[in-house]
């Protein structure tokens, strides 16, 4: 470290774009070296007794909650996101670690009846798994990996996105000093297409779970492909906010604002399509143009601001893209002048489901309005899309709630409410959203091996 040939990875502030830090800049060597120490780590972390294995998890847990603060404030600064937003990420993280503590002595195996003796299953786990992670939510995607692979018995090399590698360094420093074993969990910050890839290919990463875009999580499937290496997949989505005439549109209209503009719209949640049943849109719009003027934007560290700026230049000049097609602008928020990269909100109506703006991911603070008929309409809007993470209905009507919900193809939806993420629940997408679920009890499956032995007994 330190020579001045090693590369170094500057790191933004997107709300002032200066320089916030600067590291090296990992390369294949680094990952190698990583893995291998989390090969070594191997052995001994799965042999650990299972109550021993939960400890350390809500020690690790304890110690971010000691460092909820300065977390939540190098969260704000490096992604750009509201401070308040980032507090109470960096509180659901801990309560994801919480949560996974409970998990190593509830990995639990079925007897089932055969002939001849007794048969067992066994939840083992993969050995070394590698972890790639994106720059919207930095520090919470990866707690939903790091948490249940630990729980399970693996090993960690964790590649955060080069825009925000900051407080996944910092788990790593938290994962040390509550005690975590070396080489439990490695962190390692350098370019996707060199050392992501780099875990992809190597034959002692036994697993990739990968959250990012589509386009990378395809690259990921093929290459990992080559070993038969498992993978698991949280890629993009272009999710439906489905608003009937009988829902109480006072309350849609307010929540849907920081359901696309939340996170400065870098969410794969995003409800970035607004279906409005076209007898309530007049009136779903006045109400939707009221919350979106109110929205505040700006200074991600005020306590008050709902949204930031955009990660990067780049992202900001890709969103932009998105409004210059046949959609009229229909209502646009704020945006704060000088440095930073600065976007106002803005609603777009009516949006035909052709329109770019329908059918692409924008991931940034841009809402399409469409309007629908018949709730076969709307179900057939909804889903046509390659994507299937998320979304909402709202309506009064308890049956054509689930039957609505029933129908869409979405691994996560809310009825009159927009939120996706519960530590306790199931989240991953349907359809080129993804592969695999993160959270609740299910995610335990995708960092373990079932085994069965047979056991002869006469
Ligand atoms: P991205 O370019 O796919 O990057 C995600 C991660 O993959 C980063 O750590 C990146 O590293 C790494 N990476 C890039 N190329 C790679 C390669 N060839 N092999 C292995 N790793 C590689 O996505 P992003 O730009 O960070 O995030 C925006 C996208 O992520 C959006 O499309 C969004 O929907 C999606 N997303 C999905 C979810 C979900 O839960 N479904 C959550 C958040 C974001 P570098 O940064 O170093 O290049
Ligand atoms: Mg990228």
């Amino acid at each position: 470290m330190g020579t001045s040939t090693e590369p170094s990875l500057k790191v933004i502030e997107p709300a002032t774009e200066t320089v916030l830090a600067e590291l090296p800049h990992a390369g294949v060597e680094e990952a190698d070296a990583a893995v291998a120490r989390a090969k070594r780590a191997f052995g001994a972390w799965r042999a650990i007794a299972p109550g021993d294995r939960a400890m350390h998890l809500r020690r690790l847990a304890a110690t971010l909650a000691e460092r909820v603060d300065e977390l939540a404030l190098l969260e704000a600064r490096n992604v750009g996101k509201p401070i308040g937003d980032a507090r109470g990420e960096v509180g659901l993280v801990v309560d994801t670690f919480n949560y996974y503590a409970g998990a190593p002595e509830r990995l639990l195996g079925d007897t089932i009846p055969v002939a001849g003796g007794v048969d067992m299953s066994f939840r083992e786990p993969l050995g070394v798994v590698g972890l790639i992670v994106p720059w919207n939510f930095p520090l919470p995607i990866a707690s939903w990996k790091v948490a249940p692979a630990l729980a399970a018995g693996n090993t960690i090399v964790l590649k955060p996105a080069d825009l925000t590698p900051l407080t996944a360094l910092e788990l790593e420093r938290a994962a040390l000093d509550s005690g975590l074993p070396e080489g439990v969990l490695n962190v390692v910050a350098g370019p996707g297409s060199v050392v992501g890839e780099r875990l992809v290919q190597h034959p002692d990463v036994a697993k990739i779970a990968f959250t990012g875009s589509t386009a990378v999580g395809r690259r990921i499937g093929a290459l990992a492909s080559e070993q038969i290496k498992r993978v698991t997949l949280e890629l993009g989505g272009k999710s439906a906010n489905v608003i009937f005439a009988d829902a109480d549109l006072a309350a849609a209209a307010s929540a849907a604002p920081l359901a696309v503009f939340g996170n400065a719209g870098q969410d794969c949640c995003a409800r970035s399509r607004i279906l409005v049943e076209s007898s309530a849109l007049d009136r779903f719009m006045e109400l939707l143009e009221r919350a979106v003027t109110e929205l505040r934007v700006g200074d991600p560290l005020a306590e008050r601001t709902q949204m930031g700026p955009l990660i990067s230049a780049e992202q900001r000049s890709k969103v932009r893209s998105y409004l210059d097609g046949d959609a009229p602008v229909a209502i646009r928020g704020s945006a704060p002048e000088g440095p930073g990269y600065w976007l106002a909100p803005t609603v777009l109506c009516p949006v035909s489901n052709q329109d770019r703006v329908a059918r692409e991911e924008v991931f940034g603070p841009v809402a399409a309005v469409i309007p629908f008929d018949t709730e076969e309409e709307a179900i057939r809007i909804a889903n046509d899309t390659i994507y299937g993470l998320s979304g909402s209905i709202w309506t009064a009507n308890g049956a054509r709630a689930l039957r609505v919900a029933r129908a869409i193809e979405a691994g996560t939806l809310s009825i009159n409410s927009n939120t996706s993420v519960r530590v306790a629940t199931p989240f991953g997408g349907f359809k080129q959203s993804g592969v695999g679920r993160e959270l609740g009890p299910h995610a335990l499956d995708y960092y373990t091996e079932l085994k069965n032995v047979f056991l002869a007994t006469n």
